[in-house]
């Protein structure tokens, strides 16, 4: 059987999108299928990390599982000095954890050169395309299944995700264990656990990432609304099925 049918038996097989976690469940059914997924795919599991707030809660439940876990960090070279700190202190706090921190083929002035400066104020599907989806297609293209910190609440754009998650952009499985979970939860089981987490949450930057497409949000229940948000993008391209 080809790898590529086995990526889809796991996913026709499986019955976690038919599963409801318990109200007495504390990680709303993540730990269950984190479980799971180790025990189905291995070695052949990568855990792409933003390094957000919800990677934090990911990393920690992911280390019980399988403390020597791949981690893979889309290094876009565009991230900030508080973004690297945390990667620090993660691999301090979880030794044993395998993070790759994956470039892209091009250099920031590299990507200059061949596409003008400041691709991403120009075209910025096409900026996220080389930085982050082309070095991740890279990465699957030797993987089954990965994992990804997506929530339902999150934008509507990602409210039917599933557990389990046919993911036909990068031709695998995506499994996104906090589907169920709410920001208020992701918080709360950082402070329970005393994680570490990017400085720049405390600076009203609920999600982080590139400097120039991330800004802080002031009076905006949308916590992803300082993404992009001069441009009309809301996503990256990892979790669409289009390619710029
Ligand atoms: Fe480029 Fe912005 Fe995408 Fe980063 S987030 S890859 S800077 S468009």
């Amino acid at each position: 059987m080809s790898e590529q049918a086995i990526t889809y038996a796991h996913y026709e097989e499986s019955f976690w999108n038919e599963f409801t976690p318990g109200e007495d469940d504390p990680t709303k059914g993540a730990e269950q299928i984190i479980n799971w997924a180790y025990k189905s795919y291995g070695d052949s599991l990568v855990y792409a990390c933003s390094f957000g707030a919800e990677s934090m809660v990911l990393i920690d439940l992911i280390a019980r599982v399988k403390p020597d876990a791949s981690l893979v960090f889309l290094d876009t070279g565009l991230h900030f000095q508080e973004t690297y700190d945390l990667i620090d202190e993660v691999k301090n706090k979880y030794p044993s954890l395998q993070i790759t921190m994956k470039q892209p083929e091009l250099t920031v002035e590299e990507q200059a050169e061949k596409h003008g400066s400041a691709l991403w104020k120009r075209n910025p599907d096409q900026c996220c395309y080389l930085r982050k989806v082309k070095p991740l297609e890279e990465v699957l293209s030797g993987a089954v299944a990965w994992i990804s910190g997506l929530r339902r609440e999150q934008s509507l754009s990602r409210a039917k995700t599933q557990f389990v998650n046919k993911d036909e952009r990068f031709q695998s499985v995506k499994i996104c264990p906090l589907i169920y979970w709410t920001w208020d939860d992701v918080w709360d089981y950082i402070k329970k656990h005393n994680l570490p987490y990017n400085a720049l949450h405390d600076q009203n930057f609920p999600s982080i990432g590139c400097i120039p497409c991330t800004s802080p949000v002031t009076n905006s229940d949308d916590e992803r609304a300082g993404r992009w948000s001069s441009f009309n993008k809301t996503e990256c391209g990892l979790h669409t099925t289009t390619t710029p």
